[in-house]
């Protein structure tokens, strides 16, 4: 069993919609109780197509029994399924966007997979969900750079 946590992210179509389909696709790879989400994030866009819409952003966290490449193949034909195109302009709009920020305390660098996500670091819109669900990100979080970043009052899955 391993513990992982993603990057999710939307800038096309109904944005928490896409976000809350990909979480649901995900369920089958996810141990039961094991789901933690962040609060949700808009951000604007950076460094992308000029109009590109604003990123609903979050971060989840949960415990699998795939490893780490089978759990990209997952998150890669989620990313497809919810209308994500192959071939795209770097940073174009996408429905969803997954990104495995973290894979236990594992290092892993291979032709398409980096763990940790490299650049998880720079990213206000990542690191700040981040530190909602680990601590130890906080003070990581504390000293980014949040101009533009907005949290939304309401959670992604109000049950
Ligand atoms: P970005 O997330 O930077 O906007 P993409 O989602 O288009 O870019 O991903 C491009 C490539 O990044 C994918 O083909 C994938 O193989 C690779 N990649 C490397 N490390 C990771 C990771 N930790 N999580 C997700 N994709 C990764
Ligand atoms: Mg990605």
């Amino acid at each position: 069993m391993s513990s992982v946590v993603l990057s999710i992210g939307s800038n096309l179509g109904d944005r928490a919609q896409n976000l809350r389909d990909a979480v649901v696709r995900l369920e089958s790879v996810i141990l039961p109780g094991s789901l933690r989400v962040s609060g949700l994030y808009e951000t604007e866009p950076v460094d992308c197509p000029p109009d590109s819409p604003s990123f609903l952003n979050a971060v989840i966290a949960f415990e699998t029994e795939l490893e780490a490449d089978t759990l990209l193949n997952e998150t890669q034909k989620i990313e497809r399924n919810l209308g994500r195109p192959l071939e795209r302009e770097k940073n174009a709009p996408r429905p969803v966007d997954l990104d495995i920020l973290l894979y236990d305390d594992l290092s892993i660098a291979t032709e398409r997979l980096t763990i940790p996500h490299p650049r998880m670091l720079d990213r206000a819109f990542v690191l700040c969900p981040l530190a909602e669900i680990r601590g130890e990100f906080a003070l990581s979080a504390k000293n980014s750079d949040q101009e533009g970043l907005l949290r939304l009052p309401d959670p992604l899955f109000s049950d």
